[in-house]
């Protein structure tokens, strides 16, 4: 049997177990996918145990996506960004990736968005946002990062072409040019709240909410009632797994059974 799983602290709210599960079940795969919250000083041992071990491949979350560094080869993609969070243990040492990035371009490429040459904002400067900001950079589009902390925002831009930054104050005269908004906050997660506006979106923008629980949350529904395309959060937790799928099994992921299986559990 393959084993395939994901480490980080907490991980019991975890949607990823059902949606490999989904993927193996769909494949006929002799496969189980199990989550592990190790102590942040077992880490190393962790990743030297899973390879002695025979597990094929590892997911990795907060808190240990960059205490992973040290023990992989990172792709291009993971060096630049400096975070793993997929380890494929068929090499040795182990090989490193960053599939967020790859998850957020797949998504806007499944809803037929282009991202070269267009004008986005993103809201936020942590950890997502990073990954959102990477992917818009390397397909090629002009941004400008908003954040309540505006010097997170600042660092981050200073790190990556075609990117500004500012703090949310600047929202109501960057929307209206901009084709695409992100929001990479946490807001609309615990409270039914939205980090912009409604009256500052447009029928012209295409509105990608990085939050996937709940699904539909205020900003999108702001969004749709002016006629803006929207792409709920659940996109990129989906095609960081098919990404993820796909480098450890070399095999084409069933993405519409892992799709399926991710919206049972948010819808
Ligand atoms: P994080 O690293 O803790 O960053 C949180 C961000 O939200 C920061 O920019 C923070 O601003 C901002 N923020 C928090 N409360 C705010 C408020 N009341 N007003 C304005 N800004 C506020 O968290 P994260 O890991 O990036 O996660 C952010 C969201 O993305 C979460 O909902 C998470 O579930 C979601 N997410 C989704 C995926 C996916 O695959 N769809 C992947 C990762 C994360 P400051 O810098 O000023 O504190």
């Amino acid at each position: 049997m393959d084993v395939y799983g994901l480490i980080g602290n907490p991980v019991g709210h975890s949607l990823s177990p059902p949606m490999h599960e989904a993927a193996y079940e769909e494949l006929g795969m002799n496969a189980r996918y199990v989550t592990f919250e190790p102590e942040p000083e077992a880490i190393e041992s962790v990743i030297t145990g899973a390879q002695a071990l025979g597990i094929q491949g590892l997911n990795v979350t907060i808190p240990f996506k960059q205490d992973v560094l040290e023990q992989v080869t990172c792709d291009p993609t993971a060096e630049r960004i400096g975070a793993v969070n997929t380890i494929d243990f068929s090499t040795d040492p182990p090989t490193g990736y960053n599939t967020d990035i790859t998850g957020v371009i797949r998504t806007f490429k499944h809803h037929d968005i282009t991202l070269e040459d267009r004008t986005a904002v993103i809201i936020g400067a942590g950890g997502a946002a990073r990954a959102v900001a990477f992917a818009l950079a390397d397909a090629g589009a002009e941004f400008h990062i908003v954040n309540r902390t505006e010097s997170k925002a600042e660092s981050l831009a200073a790190e990556l072409e075609g990117a500004t930054a500012g703090g949310l104050s600047e929202l109501p005269s960057v929307l209206p040019d901009a084709d695409i908004l992100i929001n990479a906050t946490s807001v609309g997660m615990e409270e039914d709240q939205s980090p912009v506006s409604a009256e500052l979106l447009h029928a012209d923008l295409t509105v990608f909410d990085a939050v996937y629980r709940p699904l539909q949350t205020k900003l999108l529904r702001d969004a749709q009632a002016v006629g803006a395309k929207t792409i709920d959060g659940a996109w990129m937790l989906l095609y960081q797994g098919v990404a993820a799928f796909e480098i450890w099994t070399d095999k084409e992921a069933p993405v519409s059974a892992m799709n399926q299986a991710l919206r049972n559990r948010l819808e």
